[in-house]
């Protein structure tokens, strides 16, 4: 005889401990849902991890650091019975009524409903000192940051439409933007190229790659190396913007769910619902555009009330309970 048992099915598992599934993970447990959150081993908290000061997150008119506030997010789903696990989710099985999750150790669970909450990376330069100067002068987001370089001399590394609109935005507030460019040519749509070249504070260093970054505690300059004939120069700045791409985080999902061309996995208008029944997804994993913590938050309750509706609708389907009649 086996002794081996099967797991209970749950009623929500959460992949991902950004904004957008902790908040799914507040709301699905106050609903007494009971939920499992798997928050990934080393990157748990998510991007806010990795900055300083978060000063346009409402509640805190003082503003709050990146960690503390992913703390204090992990604290309120924990108040509520969410059952949090640091381990990395390695595979998800979403098709049919029961879902299974398995994580690094091999363990399985399963679930009714599954909210995929796994966020998306800013492409980095690769540069050996980014990481150490990342909140200190690098940056990736200038909603988020911008604020922090006023009257100062700042670049955006870049040639696409969001390098444009960084470069435009951050004019609001430092004294000069430079563009670098690995090209002489931008990627940008015309109007974005025509707004960027015309303005009085942007300027454009053509056919150039950063190759270094300069400064003990915070970014004094960029080395830049020219990518026709291989010199090298110095670019005094005090900041630097990185808007070179950003890579939704589908890699468990994009053989089972429908993505949209800009890579993040599809939903059914301003719901959270995927191509799948069950399946849910909050937070920069769907958004192309916003991709700010009160955003993912935003949408991780949505997340969280569509998987209340669905659980009850499997419900009373299954107790034979007819839907109301649509007149
Ligand atoms: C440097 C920086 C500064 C920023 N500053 C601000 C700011 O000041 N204000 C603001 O509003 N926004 C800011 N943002 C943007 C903000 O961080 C994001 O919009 C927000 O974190 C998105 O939340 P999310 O929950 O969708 O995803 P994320 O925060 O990216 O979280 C995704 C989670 O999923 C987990 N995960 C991924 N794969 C797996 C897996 N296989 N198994 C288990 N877990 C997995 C990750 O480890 C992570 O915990 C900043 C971003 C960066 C990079």
């Amino acid at each position: 005889m086996s002794t081996e048992t099967t797991p209970s099915v749950r009623d929500v598992i959460i992949v991902g401990s950004g904004p957008a599934g902790y908040t799914a993970a507040v709301y699905t447990a106050r609903a007494n849902l009971k939920p499992l959150l798997i928050a990934s081993s080393v990157e748990a908290g998510g991007e806010l991890m990795n900055t300083t000061d978060v000063e346009n997150y409402p509640g805190f008119p003082g503003g709050i650091l990146g960690p503390e506030l992913m703390e204090n997010f992990q604290k309120q789903a924990e108040r509520f019975g969410t059952e949090i696990l640091f381990e990395d989710v390695t595979s998800l099985e979403l098709e049919g009524d029961v879902k299974k999750v398995t994580i690094g150790s091999g363990e399985t669970f399963l679930a009714h409903s599954v909210i995929i909450s796994t966020g998306s990376a800013y492409r980095e330069l690769g540069l050996p000192d980014e990481k150490r100067l990342a909140g200190h002068g690098v940056s990736w987001c200038a909603t988020c940051d911008g604020f922090f370089f006023k009257g100062q001399d700042i670049a955006v590394i870049g040639g696409g439409d969001s390098a444009m609109e960084e470069a435009l935005f951050l004019t609001k507030f430092a004294d000069s933007v430079t563009v670098v460019h690995r090209r002489d040519t931008l990627r940008a749509s015309k109007i974005m190229q025509e707004r960027a070249l015309a303005h009085e504070k942007i300027k454009f260093v053509w056919n150039s790659e950063v190759v270094g970054l300069e400064g003990d505690n915070k970014v004094s300059a960029l080395k830049l190396k020219n990518t026709v004939d291989g010199s090298e120069s110095v670019l005094p700045v005090t900041g630097v913007f990185v808007a070179i791409g950003n890579d939704p985080r589908v890699s468990l999902v994009q053989d089972q769910l429908e993505l949209t061309p800009e890579g993040t996995i599809a939903v059914q208008g301003r719901s959270s619902k995927t191509s799948l029944p069950g399946v849910f997804a909050a937070g920069d994993v769907i958004d192309p555009t916003y991709r700010q913590a009160i955003t993912a938050s935003g949408s991780g309750c949505a997340a969280a009330i569509d998987v209340e509706h669905y659980l009850a609708d499997v419900a009373s389907s299954q107790a034979g309970i007819a839907e109301p009649a649509t007149v």
